[in-house]
């Protein structure tokens, strides 16, 4: 169906509507990689919702290349981003993985994320399309614009119209300083192709924690709505995606500068 301008995708929050879309301020989302324990998500929560994002991602169920890496804590780390959501306010952003979890990840969960490596999991796609929920698509490792966009349409297409896609780095062909290529030529395409809510991740996209805050910015140059940073208390202790993952103190830096981009454009 084509539309004429933008679409907002509004997700409710225990700390009211937040709005993303070209009309809309900058939606930052941020938080560790996996849920580890009540402390460190709670703090966490606390830490990111002080510096103004605006919702906490953490992964339950983690999509780990190796079957020996942790796979997260599932079940028992809903409940820990339940109570996370309820000492924060904060709007819950955590992946489905299987469409098994449905029901379980969508109690707790106010957008459901469906990550990189099951962006064409066409029985899943069309399951969280029927859900209703806000769906934050990631786009595939190696996926081309029109793939990602196709993946979208089966979302759309199930009656579900609040998509949110979300850059996360493609890879390429040198993996020595970038774990991934973050293609912020992306946004702009997207924004010539799509009505839908545009989102950078230059955590994944990047995979080193000193390049995250640069590509960030570059991003909001670029004209995307929201961003996804991981943060992690401890990021050297962390159980997954510690090099990629800033400390509070450097989100809050973050947050300061991410102000000031988005005055200028
Ligand atoms: C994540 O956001 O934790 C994640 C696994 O992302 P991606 O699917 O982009 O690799
Ligand atoms: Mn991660």
């Amino acid at each position: 169906e084509f539309r004429h301008g933008p679409s907002t995708v509004v997700v409710p929050t225990p700390n009211g509507d937040v709005a993303f879309g070209q009309e809309h301020p900058i939606v930052v989302v941020a938080g560790p990689c996996s849920v580890e324990n009540e402390q460190m998500i709670v703090e966490t929560a606390q830490r990111v919702k002080a510096a103004g994002a605006k919702f906490l991602r953490g992964g339950a169920y983690k999509p780990r290349t190796s079957p020996y890496a942790f796979q997260g804590h599932g079940e028992s780390a809903l409940e820990l981003l339940d109570k996370a959501r309820q000492a924060s306010g904060l709007g819950i952003i955590t992946e489905i993985m299987d469409t098994a979890d449905i029901e379980k990840v969508a109690a707790v969960a106010d957008v459901l994320q469906v990550g990189a490596r099951n962006m064409q999991n066409f029985s899943l796609l069309k399951k969280v399309g029927a859900t209703g929920k806000p769906i934050l698509l990631k786009r595939g490792i190696s996926a081309t614009v029109e793939e990602w966009l196709m993946a979208a349409e089966y979302i759309l297409a199930a009656g579900n119209p609040n998509v949110i896609l979300c850059e996360r780095g493609i890879r390429g062909f040198d993996r020595q300083y970038a774990r991934n290529t973050l293609d912020l030529a992306v946004v702009p395409v997207l924004r010539s192709l799509t009505h839908l809510p545009i989102m950078v991740d230059p955590s994944h996209g990047t995979g080193k924690a000193e390049y995250v805050p640069p590509m960030c910015l570059a991003a909001i140059a670029a004209g995307t709505d929201s961003l996804m940073v991981e943060v992690h208390p401890n990021p050297a202790k962390a159980l997954s995606d510690g090099p990629q993952s800033l400390t509070p103190e450097s989100f809050e830096q973050l947050m300061h500068d991410v102000a000031v981009v988005s005055k200028t454009f």
